[in-house]
């Protein structure tokens, strides 16, 4: 059953890791059993996130070894994910929101907390944005229906995704990119225009140069913080896709994979434009 589903979230472009289980006294599969301080939660493979991936010979194959597996879900890729894990959160995000949560995606979690699905951000991981949320975006995962949790309950949609996910609301996505650096608070930029070529070609090196394991990573961050320079008019999105693409190509990500990045980190990058009067002007 969790393989079904785990063959579904990866034909929707969504990267699967199988990830420990819980037996029903809540002890761990991993070697550490009982003793395990994250049961049922933490990734089967050697490289944990870095191995994910949506090719279904793959997940066929692990699920094959451990076909009770729960289901690791990459973030960052195709989703973020807002983690509730108590009430305080779920009352601090409703109240952040003006009195109500988005009506995405929701999962209700097997330790009675919600997972809320969102477009991808381009930002990372954030602990403890609000007491009982964290933000799980590139370079993290979360553990999806059907999983089972450590406390004998399986994850389960609330509500399923459907073509298009929400994005992230406002004053959630300015309280995961938090204040901006002291040092540029009040230096407003000189050549907003040039300062944007030289934001681009920075961000293309690093692209480029981006070691195995982190490619997708960098470039996810690298479309996200030049889609703000193209949503404030600043660059031509054309160009920011021409070069983003031909230095992810060099660095050895494949031409789907790459496109689908480029294309989600701008167009969440879009929705923040970089103000050009003022100071957030960084990638
Ligand atoms: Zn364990």
């Amino acid at each position: 059953m969790s393989l079904t589903a785990a063959l579904s979230y990866a034909r929707h472009g969504i990267p699967v890791l199988p990830v420990h289980t819980p037996d029903p006294r809540g002890d761990c599969s991993c070697d550490r059993g009982a003793a395990c301080d994250r049961p049922g939660k933490h990734p089967r493979l050697r490289h944990g996130l870095t191995d994910a991936s949506t090719d279904p010979r793959l997940i066929e194959m692990w699920w094959a070894r451990w076909p009770a597996a729960n289901v690791g879900l990459r973030t960052g890729v195709a989703m973020d994910v807002a983690d509730i894990d108590s009430a305080a959160g779920w009352h601090g995000l409703t109240h952040l929101l003006g009195g109500s949560l988005p009506a995405g995606p929701r999962v209700r979690t097997g330790s009675g907390g919600w997972h809320l699905w969102f477009r991808p951000t381009g930002f990372g991981n954030r602990v403890h944005l609000l007491p009982g949320l964290d933000w799980r975006g590139a370079g993290g995962y979360v553990v999806a229906p059907p999983s089972r949790h450590a406390a004998g309950v399986d994850y389960r949609w609330v509500r399923r995704p459907g073509d298009e996910l929400p994005a992230g609301p406002g004053a959630l996505l300015a309280l995961i990119e938090g204040p901006p650096p002291p040092a540029a608070r009040h230096r407003p930029i000189a050549h907003p225009d040039r300062y944007a070529e030289a934001v681009l070609a920075a961000s293309v090196e690093r692209v480029a140069a981006a070691p195995a394991g982190c490619r997708n990573d960098t470039l996810n961050r690298a479309a996200f913080a030049l889609g703000r320079f193209v949503g404030a008019g600043l660059l031509d999105q054309g160009d920011v896709v021409r070069e983003l693409e031909a230095a992810a190509r060099r660095a050895g990500l494949g031409r789907v994979e790459v496109r689908r990045t480029v294309r989600s980190g701008l167009t969440a990058g879009r929705r923040t434009p970089v103000d050009p009067s003022a100071p957030l002007l960084r990638a």
